[in-house]
């Protein structure tokens, strides 16, 4: 997938089991709407969860051949393994969602509302390193609405996983779809991929953009408004 286009994200990519793991990797492919995830994923403690991660990452740096007796890396494996689970991975744990209550829309403003240059963090699923991106967030209320900080606290919540930049925006679109009980909702994400501009290809200027317009801004005169809001 080239970088620098709006992809649109109605389709959704099924045959990919042909594909081998370099292929779905590099090329930065989606694989699904929801993040994949085994059956039993709840099963264990986050208290386990954070001692199978430590154990296995000392593997990995001790096959690096690193010195874990050394002081500054001794504490390394428990580090990861606490930041995967309380920190940039939580959003992959449901328990860890924001509860969001709805509210009358008592100032009867009918017009989009748009959040925009939402900062968030997140981390390509291919490579394990970080996106680090803005999302635009724009609804009509249905009637309801919910707090400003609510829409930026669904975009955390997405980003806190091993992501792919195409699934994070349909995964916050539907939510909110869902939440304000609308199809009514835009989502517009630009970000950089350190595994683009850090390793492989290297490009240090590229970014990438992804779009979910629902209902009513999926009109060529309504993406025009939205895209008007954003740039001002
Ligand atoms: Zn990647």
């Amino acid at each position: 997938m080239k970088t620098n286009e709006i992809m649109p994200l109605n389709g959704n990519n099924t045959s990919q089991s042909t594909l081998n793991h370099d292929d779905v990797g590099d090329n930065h492919m989606l694989t699904g709407m929801d993040t994949p995830m085994i059956p039993t994923a709840f099963l264990i403690s986050d208290k386990e969860k954070k001692e199978r991660i430590a154990f296995h990452f000392t593997e990995i740096m001790d096959t690096l051949g690193l010195d874990l007796n050394d002081d500054s890396l001794k504490g390394t494996p428990e580090r990861v393994a606490k930041m995967y689970i309380e920190e940039i991975f939580s959003g992959l744990d449901p328990k860890n969602k924001p509860k969001i209550a709805l509210f009358e829309n008592k100032y009867q403003y009918e017009q989009m509302l748009v959040e925009k240059n939402i900062t968030f963090y997140s981390n390509c699923e291919h490579h394990f390193v970080p996106i680090i991106g803005k999302a635009h967030i724009a609804y009509v209320s249905s009637g309801k609405v919910i707090g400003l900080s609510k829409l930026n606290r669904v975009v955390q919540y997405f980003a806190k996983r091993p992501q792919v930049q195409e699934r994070l925006t349909n995964q916050i679109a539907r939510e909110l779809q869902k939440v304000l009980k609308t199809e009514d909702v835009a989502v517009i994400i630009d970000a950089k991929h350190l595994c683009v501009s850090s390793r492989g290809i290297k490009d240090d200027t590229s970014a990438t953009v992804t779009a979910f317009y629902g209902g009513v801004f999926n009109t060529h005169e309504k993406i025009v408004e939205l895209q008007n809001f954003i740039s001002h």
